[in-house]
């Protein structure tokens, strides 16, 4: 297929902020933009040329986004297969629902992991009381997660033996879940990959995340925060993964790192990544502008990092300076709008926020990069800011 050039319309759906900064891209690009989010005040929908308003299984809203854009892409993984393969009649749909809906479902993604040879958690499926006394023993004690929708640590709990286990499954609901076993986390990395149609592949360097409550706090990309046989294993990890689903487009691929140094998978995301916005600051190609190439069938560039970079996520909380750690208040509690013209008084911060209007604790409200000649200067300009917003 040939390429799709600045000028036509690109159409994403879902509309938060993954799909804000994937717009900001293609238009910059000269491309124009659709979006497709129930939400009338969507973060991307607000920055989008076209914003259709609907159910992301609505026939007639995707057949307005079909009959508008000229190539569809997703910016979260719970888009309903059916609306990909249903759009994916008209125009051309990057990634594929094939691979996104294995991304969607736990066990078929570990199962996908392990027939590429990559190294996972020990796990078994969990969809019957019956198979509750059968787990093997050394899963225990081991973490239950659902095997769809969970993200930022929803849908898990940690069990130490068969009994809590039986007792989680019936928490959850009865749904088809996937134990894991604990592993001994020495820290986490993630790589992001870019595919495209014509099987050429590229990829930003592995980057090292700190979580905090489940949700990503802290992406560090330099060199020396990750050995580079570990680095180098995670990349070509996810290179094998991305090819062995054929992949289109821009994957993640999250990594635990153990005590004894041996990488395991985690996940994966199909689409840009949370832990991939420091490449908009730091990278002469970023995440976004990858996914807008693979989506128009352009060549892809190798990016190139031109400074360590750190981000820090920018939660709701921080509008909320006089709630304490466990959220109780201690006085007002009317939102309060951070320091921004302090934090953006320090060299090298690049403040990126979504136009989300109302606060919440634990909601991305944006992040914030900070750049730099060297990595300590990046992190004593991070501690800094972070003792501003904190
Ligand atoms: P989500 O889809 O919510 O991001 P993850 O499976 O990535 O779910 O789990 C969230 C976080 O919980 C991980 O980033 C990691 O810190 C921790 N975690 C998850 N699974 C394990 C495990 N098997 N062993 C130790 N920690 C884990
Ligand atoms: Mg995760």
């Amino acid at each position: 297929m040939s390429a799709i050039l600045p000028g036509a319309t690109l159409g994403v759906i879902g509309g938060g902020q993954l799909g804000r900064m994937f717009a900001h891209a293609a238009q910059r690009m000269g491309y124009l933009t659709a979006v497709l989010d129930p939400d009338a005040d969507s973060p991307a929908g607000r920055v989008s040329h076209h914003h259709i308003h609907t159910d992301y299984n609505d026939v007639d809203g995707l057949a307005r986004l079909a009959g508008l854009a000229d190539a569809i892409t997703t910016e979260f993984e719970n888009v309903p297969a059916p609306s990909l393969d249903h759009l994916a009649v008209a125009r051309p749909v990057r990634p594929a629902a094939a691979a996104v809906s294995i991304a969607q479902d736990r066990l078929r993604e570990k199962n996908h992991f392990v027939g590429c040879g990559v190294d996972c958690a020990p796990y078994a499926a969990i969809d019957a009381a019956e198979q509750i006394p059968l787990v093997p023993a050394n899963l225990l004690p081991g973490i239950l997660k659902t095997a769809r929708l969970g993200y930022d640590g929803k849908g898990q709990q940690r069990v130490s033996t068969r009994e809590e286990l039986a007792a989680a499954w019936e928490r959850a609901g009865q749904v088809p879940c996937v134990l894991e076993k604990l592993m001994p986390l020495d820290y986490e990395c993630s790589v992001i990959v870019a595919r495209g149609q014509d099987g050429q592949i590229v990829h930003f360097p592995a980057q090292r995340n700190l979580h905090r409550n489940g949700i990503l706090a802290v992406t560090e990309v330099h060199p020396q925060n990750i050995p580079e046989s570990v680095g180098r294993l995670a990349v070509n990890s996810a290179i094998a993964i991305a090819e062995g689903l054929q992949y289109v487009g821009v994957l993640c691929v999250e990594f635990f790192v153990l005590a004894d140094g041996a990488l395991v998978v985690n996940e994966m995301a199909p689409r840009p990544h949370n832990s991939g916005h420091w490449t908009l600051d730091a990278c002469d190609v970023s995440q976004f502008e990858l996914q807008v190439r693979t989506l128009a069938g352009l060549p892809l560039t190798t990016p190139r990092q031109h400074s360590p970079a750190l981000m820090l996520n920018l939660l709701g909380d921080l509008w909320f300076p006089d709630l304490d750690t466990v959220g109780s208040p201690r006085g007002a509690d009317a939102p309060v709008e951070p320091r921004w013209a302090d934090v953006l008084a320090l060299p090298g911060a690049h403040l990126h926020l979504y136009g989300k209007t109302e606060p919440r604790r634990g909601r991305k409200m944006g992040h914030l990069t900070i750049t730099g000649k060297d990595i300590d200067t990046v992190r004593s300009t991070a501690d800094f800011a972070a003792a501003l917003l904190g």
